[in-house]
């Protein structure tokens, strides 16, 4: 497949249902894959990444950065509290936030840097023990103790069960986002990207369809 590929799905899918195609943007997962990928993608003129290990996107992101300019980086893997000031300085963008004392971490640490990346609120909508994010019943609440701290959260962000229908999850999503006046939704990874299209994603994550597989060995 391959960026030009997907951009134009994106268009496509928005078109169909009526979308602008500039109102979703496409992150670009770029984890795991080698630098030669990552700066051919950089080199066709795409902007906006996406990381899901903080440690990892300190290695490669600075060098990047200095070459290419205007660069979005988007966080969209579990945050630790201890890694919350290295991830405040690095990401342009958290897509994770799911707990009160990350909250208020991010909070403290936003009036000392003096500045806040963009937050979307991780939502655990298949329930699954082992995945970070609120659990959807728990999530006004969380959002609600979020802007209390003085926090704005832009959008929501979930990753559905892999063995389960997306657009159950998508429109869970983005019920929870409606009745919390949210408009910013991060949902669709590369195989169901055009659904969550199709349910109003504002933020598509895609990874493996424009950089090829991933290899972990
Ligand atoms: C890796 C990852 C993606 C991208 O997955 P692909 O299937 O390769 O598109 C999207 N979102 C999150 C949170 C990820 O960790």
């Amino acid at each position: 497949m391959g960026l030009a590929e997907i951009r134009d799905r994106i268009a496509t899918e928005a078109k169909r249902v009526g979308r602008a195609p500039e109102s979703v943007t496409l992150i670009a997962v770029s984890k795991v894959q080698p630098n030669e990928r990552v700066e051919a993608v950089l080199m066709e003129g795409q902007r906006v990444f996406g990381e899901n290990k903080v440690q990892e996107a300190a290695g490669k992101w600075p060098a990047f950065k200095e070459r290419f300019e205007g660069v979005e980086l988007h966080l969209i893997g579990p945050l630790q509290t201890n890694k919350a000031r290295q991830a405040m300085e690095l990401f342009d963008v958290i897509h994770t936030m799911d707990r009160p004392k990350l909250a208020r971490t991010i909070a403290r640490l936003s009036e000392e840097l003096g500045h806040c990346p963009r937050l979307f609120v991780q939502v655990n909508t298949g329930e699954e023990p082992q995945k970070a994010g609120v659990m959807p019943a728990e999530a006004d609440d969380f959002i609600k103790e979020c802007r209390d701290l003085g926090l704005v959260i832009e959008g929501l962000m979930c990753i559905p069960p892999a063995e389960e229908e997306p657009s159950l999850h998508f429109a869970l999503l983005r019920k929870i986002a409606e009745r919390n006046g949210i408009e910013g939704l991060s949902m669709g990874m590369s195989g169901d990207f055009e659904t969550a299209i199709a349910q109003g994603a504002t933020h598509v994550r895609v990874g493996s369809a424009i950089f090829g597989e991933r290899d972990y060995s």
